[in-house]
């Protein structure tokens, strides 16, 4: 929940104000932005677990969306501001403490995002040849932990992606657009080689609800029915909407849209694809059920079966949710991508909230727990992923930490955190902390050039 705050930040003058953020993507470099307009004696230290800043719009954001890549420059700007560090190599949790940043900083925001994923807890997922979004996309965005992953797409033509988001359409794209397309991006070189060796010609995205329950946006629907040479096939019976999906499409413009680039697509490309050509087909109403294992290949994958469903409103909740019906299919595949979204893990003495996978907050203020009468955590906020969930794009931070700059300011007005004259040791404090445990910090300039 954004809403309730002007977007007009008075700036405050806190002489003094020692901030730790930690995690460097798009909602940290908003906070630092927002907090050095803010305070003018504030003096941010962001740290990542990274050598190297950005985060998501680094490691996350598709290498052939280069206007969304371009964040970086703004953020790097941030980052050369005469009162903002970075350190770089600095890990929370393993390397400092939650509390031991808190003892050094008036204030501590985490911004450190999703870097978990969800399992389908299905038999056979731990087989090879299955993939979380997360790792695949790591790989092709030359993450450091995802850089040797090395999906084998030379021995299947088929892949599956579970899951109807964005992050599904994204990784359908990398495997179906024309490498010569992608040489032009700033793609992993090793990801690069190996597309254009890729053998897969066919690709299934499959959800399981309905199209009027995708994830997709339209404009990133609308750019993969767009991709070059590639023949589309979805099932024009799984378009057919209830009662309840006319409601929604009646009320929702999005909704509506990415239904209508459905149908247009479902009725305008031809009955049969040409030989050779890549195909990506969308299939809804399936939940997968287990992973097939290969008969030749021991370990590996070799399908997905699935069970059919129905889309009905959940009594309890009145969400509309997939049932299954009994009925099950298989879908024969060597490679499979479970897009079913990301999220946040937590760390030693942060509270969290486990079954929505966030820090239990109101608008950025850090809770002892997700009850009602809980306390707030003087000092310690969040922004991003970690506060509001694995939703939204990259702007959504912005009007995110606009929210937790302002509870940082009434904070600091109404004396909860306090400001002037600063007793916290702030970077001189963490710069010794790292140095007594043998690590070094990577600072902003040495990796400014560097992209991937
Ligand atoms: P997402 O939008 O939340 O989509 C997750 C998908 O996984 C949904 O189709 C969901 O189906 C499905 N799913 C979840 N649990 C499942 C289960 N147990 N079995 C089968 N399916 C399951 O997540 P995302 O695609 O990872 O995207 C994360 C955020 O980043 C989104 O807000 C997205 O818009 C954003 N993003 C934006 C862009 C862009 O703007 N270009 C690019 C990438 C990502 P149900 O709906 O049935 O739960």
């Amino acid at each position: 929940m954004l809403g309730g705050f002007s977007r007009s930040l008075t700036t405050v003058s806190s002489s003094s104000l020692r901030v730790c953020i930690v995690g460097s993507g798009p909602a940290g470099l908003y906070m630092a932005d927002k907090i050095l307009k803010a305070h003018k004696g504030a003096e941010v230290d962001i740290l990542d677990r990274l050598p190297t800043p950005f985060g998501l719009v680094r490691y996350g954001v598709a290498p052939d969306h280069p206007e969304t890549k371009n964040a970086m420059n703004q953020f790097s700007r941030i980052l050369q501001d005469g009162r903002c560090s970075f350190f770089g190599n600095v890990s929370l949790g393993s390397l400092v403490s939650l509390s031991e940043l808190r003892d050094l900083y008036d204030v501590v925001v985490l911004c450190y995002g999703a870097e978990g994923e969800r399992d389908l807890g299905i038999p056979g997922e731990d087989l090879s040849g299955i993939y979380s979004s997360r790792e695949f996309v790591w790989w092709y965005n030359g993450h450091p932990d995802c850089r040797f992953l090395a999906p084998d797409l030379k021995n299947t033509d088929t892949a599956v992606i579970v899951g109807q988001g964005n992050v599904s359409l994204d990784m359908a794209r990398m495997l179906l657009r024309p490498a010569s397309e992608l040489a032009k991006t700033d793609i992993a070189s090793h990801a690069l080689s190996a597309l254009k060796e890729s053998s897969i010609r066919k690709v299934y995205v499959v959800g399981r609800r309905g199209p009027v329950q995708a994830s997709f946006t339209p404009k990133e629907l609308r750019e993969i029915l767009g991709v070059k040479s590639l023949y589309i096939r979805i099932d024009e019976a799984d378009l057919c909407p209830t009662s309840a999906d006319e409601e929604v499409l009646k009320n929702n413009r999005i909704n509506r849209r990415v239904h209508e680039l459905l149908s247009k697509a479902a009725t305008s490309t031809a009955s049969f694809p040409t030989p050779g050509q890549r195909e990506l087909q969308f299939v809804f109403f399936r939940k997968p059920d287990r992973f097939l294992e290969s008969d030749v290949r021991s370990g590996h994958v070799a399908g997905v079966r699935f069970e059919r469903t129905t889309v009905r409103e959940d009594v309890g909740s009145g969400k509309q949710i997939a049932v299954g019906t009994g009925q099950f299919e298989d879908m024969g595949c060597g490679i499979v991508l479970k897009s079913i979204g990301y999220k946040s893990i937590g760390v030693e003495g942060l509270p969290f909230d486990h079954q929505n996978g966030i820090v239990p907050n109101v608008r950025g203020r850090v809770l002892h727990d997700s009850s009602d009468l809980a306390e707030v955590e003087k000092g310690l906020y969040v922004c991003g992923w970690l506060k509001r969930g694995a939703t939204g794009i990259i702007g959504t931070n912005l009007y995110c930490a606009e929210e937790t700059v302002a509870s940082i300011s009434e904070d600091i007005k109404e004396g909860i955190v306090p400001s002037g004259s600063s007793s916290k040791l702030g970077k001189e404090g963490l710069l010794q902390l790292v140095e007594s445990r043998n690590s070094i910090v990577v600072p902003f300039e040495e990796k400014k050039r560097e992209c991937v």
